[in-house]
């Protein structure tokens, strides 16, 4: 007999996953699938930031920036370990030009036309001030003025760029945030598939008959309620899947980013506005590497097809080098990666002027679907919260919104807590060198005692893969991340692939397919 669901997911991006860890806790049957690995799409390819998106400001999209910075805070707390605050220094440079299709671009070209497209100082320190009070801050300083010259901010940038506005976001590990989204969900009781793919989602009565396939084996189950949250592939789960047709599309618009060795001698990002009207992030990424993007180019055919293509390396490069005293080159370009936003068609001219903000439809001419367009990493807790509200008349009797405030596995710890828990892990670990605890603790904060259990040596974690990746932390990710291959290993549980070689990694998806 067909297992059966109050709550059948499609998709295992950071929405899915998201979505099953709110009806989960609402105590729902929920099943999700996912056809490759957790957060294999969109949800691992972001720029990795909690944020109210600065740049939406100019779009006048004031709901969107207020939600995501109210978030910000409530993340921040729910996941100490994967995500932590990140100042932001913004150059200031009269070159700078608007992206002439914003709103404000227009307004501004109208009124003030002597301006001809420039982005003036003040209409910066403006939108901060916005950005500092729409949503609400208690953890998070506020934007101050730094004058670069003689700073280490100033040191990695030209000397002509002489003053500049520093502001606050949140960075956060994309793709472990989909996975201990999973995690909780599992252990509230939902059923996590991965590499399953649902292939066809039919209406059978009172409820949905799902059809996936996984490992080459077909299973069909039952569920009263659909989520198609499928991220760039969400028309297609739409017309292939569930077989109907939509008006509503989605927009898929890649952004790529580049990897190269850390530009700077201090743990900030740089905002960094270009000629063109558009912004890049310049971010210190894992100790000595900072991570650059992103590009914004419509994408045609397969998300799995999307990579960084050499006109956006160079588009970034050059970007970067319009700021930057020592200029970095492709030779310096150590990794890329690319990802395509799932974004709501709403018709903009330009690929960045599309919507950031999430559509969520329900369509009730039979047993409830909802599909999911849209949507950030910031807005995901609040997009679950929405999605419920959607569903709940079908579900009475269940109680009200809970995952503000509650940690996901390993986060309950204060917001300022990861020096002490690494610390605590050296004193009962000694044999762990620093970098090597601070990693644990990023990645499993107090469950990386855990993984880790009796040890007295580094020889008690068993096999050493390279870069601190024992036999005990790959087992642990197989046995409760569900990691079946080296690169949901190296690129997704964790980001080791930047320190592993080819044959290192050989040997992991070696070991992975013996156990
Ligand atoms: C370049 C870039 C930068 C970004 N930066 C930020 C940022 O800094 N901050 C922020 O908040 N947001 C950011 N975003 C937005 C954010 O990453 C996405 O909105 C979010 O990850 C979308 O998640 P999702 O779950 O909807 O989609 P996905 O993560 O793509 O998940 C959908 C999943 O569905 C699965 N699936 C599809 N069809 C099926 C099927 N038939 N059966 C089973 N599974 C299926 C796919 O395999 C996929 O894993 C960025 C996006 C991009 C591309």
């Amino acid at each position: 007999m067909a297992a059966h669901y109050d709550l059948f997911v499609i998709g295992g991006g950071i929405n899915g996953c998201g979505i099953a860890r709110d009806a989960a806790g609402r105590g729902l049957s929920v099943c999700l699938a996912e056809m490759g690995d957790l957060g294999g799409a969109t949800s691992s390819a972001s720029t990795k930031l909690f944020h109210g998106g600065l740049r939406y400001l100019e779009f006048f999209e004031f709901g969107l920036v207020r939600h995501a910075l109210a978030e910000r805070e409530i993340l921040l707390r729910a996941m100490p370990h994967i995500s932590w605050p990140m100042r932001f220094v913004l150059p200031l440079s009269p070159e700078m030009r608007f992206d002439s299709a914003t709103p404000t671009s227009r307004l501004l070209g109208a009124v003030m036309p002597w301006l001809k497209g420039r982005r003036p100082d003040w209409l910066i320190r403006l939108g901060l001030f916005l950005y500092d009070h729409l949503g609400g801050r208690k953890i998070l300083p506020g934007t101050k003025t730094l004058q670069l010259p003689g700073t280490p901010e100033g040191a990695a940038l030209q000397d002509r760029f002489t003053k500049a506005y520093e502001y606050s976001d949140c960075w956060v590990e994309d793709a472990r945030l989909v996975v201990l989204n999973a995690r909780d969900a599992e252990a509230r009781g939902a059923r996590i598939l991965t590499r399953a793919k649902v292939i066809a989602a039919r209406r059978v009565g009172d409820h949905w008959q799902i059809t996936l396939e996984r490992d080459g084996i077909s299973e069909m189950v039952e569920a009263r309620a659909l989520v198609n949250a499928a991220g760039p592939w969400v028309a297609d789960v739409v017309q292939g899947v569930i077989g109907q047709n939509s008006r509503e599309t989605v927009r898929l618009v890649r952004g790529s980013h580049i990897v190269v060795p850390r530009i700077a001698e201090h743990d900030k990002a740089y905002f960094l506005q270009g000629r063109d009207g558009r912004i890049i992030f310049a971010i210190p990424y894992e100790t000595n590497f900072t991570l650059i993007g992103t590009t914004d180019a419509d994408h045609h055919g397969d998300a799995h097809s999307a990579v960084c293509t050499d006109g956006e390396r160079d588009y970034l490069i050059a970007f970067a080098n319009q700021y930057l005293k020592v200029p970095i080159t492709q030779a310096d370009v150590v990794w890329t990666y690319s990802g395509v936003r799932p974004l709501y068609d709403d018709g903009a001219a330009s690929a960045t002027a599309a919507t950031r903000d999430y559509v969520l439809s329900l369509d009730e001419s039979g047993p409830v679907l909802l599909n999911i367009f849209g949507g950030k990493i910031t807005t995901y807790r609040k997009l679950a919260e929405d999605a419920w509200d959607k569903l709940s008349p079908h579900f009475p009797g269940r109680h009200g919104h809970w995952t503000a405030g509650v940690a996901l596995p390993g986060g309950d710890f204060p917001v300022d807590g990861v020096v002490r828990l690494t610390g605590d892990l050296r004193a009962r670990y000694p044999f762990l060198t620093q970098n090597w605890a601070a990693r644990l603790i990023r990645a499993y904060g107090t469950e990386a005692p855990l993984i880790l259990g009796e040890a007295q040596s580094a020889a008690d974690l068993g096999r050493d893969f390279g870069a601190s990746l024992t036999e005990a932390e790959l087992r642990w990710l197989m046995t409760c991340e569900y990691a079946r291959t080296a690169e949901d290993v190296i690129w997704r549980r964790s980001k080791l692939g930047l320190r592993l070689g080819p044959e290192q990694i050989a040997e992991i998806d070696a070991f992975m397919a013996m156990a």
